[in-house]
């Protein structure tokens, strides 16, 4: 069997390679004659493509529609250089440009279903799209301004409701809505399922009236959705902790976020990097929703919200990858430019060989992470039902783990090959320095990571 069989959904074509029309082309008749020759073969490994071209990437293992997404996402973020990202870092500026560049050509809906709008392409997709923008010098700040636009929507997509799946998906992929993720909590961490955030059903069961407190909230400010996982049975009253959680998609409006008394507040968060995105502790006090923001089955929004934080791992192990290639190519061009005792500091082995050993790191994790993502789409066609959930969870945990230690060292050798000037803005290696930390820490820490592994995958007792 093939791994490679590209689904019927994948009749596509984007207008951002073709300037032909104003969305996303899903109708096959209406795929221009030059992309349609490449449907057939598209998630085969390309044959037709340079193995370098403007990366130091190699691009060989990418399939017909991985690269083209990235041709397509590269003429986006032409638009966006780094001075722009310097200056929105430096002044705390949401990239609202971006995320309205990559909405107008339906980029937000690369991994959702046809049937809602979106693009009917997979997390393989996806990932190599949050990879270029990262590697286009965003960041992890232009790729969290959309990140939760394009995962957390994955279990929106699957369990979501009439309306849910006929306005809000389509709104999201519009550009209307600007969605955010709402889990974490502060005394709780890493420790998910023992969060507190409790959302008490009306007597008349028409609403949930919500109470509690969530930390690290990325793009609260400007959202005007949060998908969010509370409590609905308290943690004594259930037989397993991961049962008696939901998930719901909640709206923040404007006016809710600026009043006070209304149940929702937020405070934004002073941090290290990513600081053009915002990042806040929400407050909920008895802050009303309709029952019908619940995402699937009351007390199964655990298993539900699992559906997407695969697929984010695999994103953010792109993201983290595209920040390892944008410092590595830095570090490369200065390393041959920049004279000192009469040669290219490059040419020196002490400069020379951690920027190689950067680059074996980020070419061994990009394997990982785009078979990562190959399973997760696999894991959810025919093809792919030899595919259990818990090969998908150690590859995909695997590939961000590995994705995120490649980018810290390829951005922190970025920063130690520049000398002095790695330590000035203008040389943005030490902003993506700043941002690497970001995929080592979120959404599950290194720490987690290899606790899973141990007991998941070599059968160890669990240390905790
Ligand atoms: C920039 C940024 C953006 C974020 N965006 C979002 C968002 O949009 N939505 C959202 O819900 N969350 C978001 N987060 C939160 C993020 O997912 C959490 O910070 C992360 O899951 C870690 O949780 P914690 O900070 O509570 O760490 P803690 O749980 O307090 O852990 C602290 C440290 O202890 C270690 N540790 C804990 N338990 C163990 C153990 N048993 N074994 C070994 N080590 C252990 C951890 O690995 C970690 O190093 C974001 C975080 C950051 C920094």
């Amino acid at each position: 069997m093939s791994f490679l069989t590209a689904p019927a959904s994948l009749r596509i074509a984007l207008r951002a390679s073709t300037g032909t029309s104003s969305h996303l082309v899903r109708a096959s008749t209406s795929i221009p004659r030059h992309l349609k020759s490449r449907n057939n073969a598209s998630r085969h490994f390309s044959s037709s493509r340079p193995a370098q071209s403007d990366t130091l990437m190699d691009l060989s293992n990418f399939t017909e529609s991985q690269l083209t997404v990235r041709d397509a996402i590269l003429k986006v973020t032409a638009n966006f250089d780094n001075n722009y990202w310097q200056e929105h870092d430096r002044t705390e500026t949401d990239p609202h440009e971006l995320h309205a560049a990559l909405a107008k050509d339906g980029w937000l809906g690369i991994a959702l279903p046809e049937a809602y709008g979106g693009a009917g392409l997979g997390i393989s997709e996806a990932t190599m799209m949050m990879q270029t923008i990262s590697q286009s010098g965003a960041g992890m700040a232009g790729a969290q301004s959309i990140h939760a636009n394009v995962y957390a929507t994955q279990p929106l997509a699957k369990f979501g409701n009439k309306e849910q799946l006929d306005n809000t998906i389509p709104g999201i992929i519009s550009g209307k809505y600007r969605t955010c993720f709402g889990v974490t909590e502060p005394n709780t961490g890493l420790d998910t399922l023992k969060l507190k955030t409790f959302a008490k059903k009306s007597s008349d069961g028409t609403k949930y009236s919500i109470s509690g407190q969530k930390i690290w909230i990325t793009c609260a400010q400007v959202a005007t959705k949060m998908i969010l996982l509370a409590r609905t049975t308290p943690l004594e009253e259930v037989k397993k902790a991961s049962d008696g959680l939901s998930m719901f998609c909640i709206d923040l409006p404007e006016d809710a976020k600026r009043t006070p008394g209304s149940g929702l507040e937020l405070k934004k968060i002073r941090k290290m990097g990513g600081r053009a995105v915002d990042a806040n502790e929400v407050f909920f006090d008895n802050y009303e929703i309709p029952a019908d923001t619940l995402v699937g089955k009351e007390g199964q929004g655990f298993k539900i919200i699992l559906h997407g934080m695969n697929a984010e791992r695999c994103l953010l192990a792109g993201e983290a990858l595209g920040l390892g290639y944008a410092a590595l190519e830095k570090a490369s061009a200065y390393a041959k430019e920049r004279v000192v005792f009469g040669r290219a500091i490059g040419q020196n082995q002490a400069i020379a060989h951690p920027l190689a050993d950067a680059y074996m790191n980020l070419e061994a994790a990009k394997l990982a992470t785009y078979h990562s993502a190959m399973l997760y789409d696999l894991a959810g066609t025919e093809e792919g039902s030899w595919v259990s959930p818990n090969t998908v969870g150690a590859m995909a945990n695997s590939a961000k783990y590995l994705a995120a230690e490649a980018a810290f060292k390829s951005c922190e050798r970025a920063v130690m090959s520049h000398g002095g000037m790695g330590y000035a803005a203008e040389y943005d290696v030490e902003r993506w320095l700043r941002e690497c930390f970001v995929p080592r820490l979120a959404p599950v820490s290194r720490e987690m990571i290899l606790n899973y592994v141990s007991e998941r995958v070599l059968g160890l007792p669990r240390s905790y």
